[in-house]
């Protein structure tokens, strides 16, 4: 079966919408549990990603940049910084990671703030 560009670009979307909400609800102050989740998380995430050539890619991305699970600020810019090579790859423009600030919010409020990672 042939592949589907528009498909893969629209699963893209919606992955990294996730992913970097993800990253921006992960505790500021994580517990060694709670990295551990996230690295192991980030780890299975490449893995088991539907695009099995995205996945290829993206798993030497993680190995020549490790995932920084130290604190959500330290998440997120990596976040952005690993999906900035993904953008290099692909010729599209990159992302300014200043900007990231609100732009990821999972519309869950603040009640459960840190009941997350
Ligand atoms: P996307 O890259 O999907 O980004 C969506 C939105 O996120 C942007 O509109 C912007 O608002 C925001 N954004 C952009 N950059 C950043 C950033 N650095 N940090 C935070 N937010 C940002 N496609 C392939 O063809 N080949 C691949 O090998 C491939 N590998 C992938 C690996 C992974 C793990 C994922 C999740 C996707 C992969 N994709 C791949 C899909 C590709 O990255 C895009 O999602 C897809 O091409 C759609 O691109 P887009 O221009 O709509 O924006």
């Amino acid at each position: 079966k042939l592949g589907n560009e528009t498909v893969k670009a629209e699963l893209g979307r919606a992955t990294w919408k996730y992913f970097h909400t993800v990253m921006a609800r992960f505790p500021e102050t994580p517990t060694e549990d709670q990295k551990e989740a996230l690295r192991s998380y980030i780890y299975l995430f490449a893995r088991l990603y539907p695009c099995g050539e995205c996945a290829e890619h993206f798993m030497q991305h993680l190995s020549k940049y490790p995932p920084q699970v130290s604190s959500r600020n330290a998440a997120s810019g990596w976040a952005c910084f690993v999906h900035n090579e993904v953008n290099a790859m692909l010729d599209k423009p990159e992302f300014d990671c200043t900007n990231l600030g609100e732009f990821y919010d999972c519309g869950c409020g603040e009640d459960d703030e840190e009941g997350k990672g």
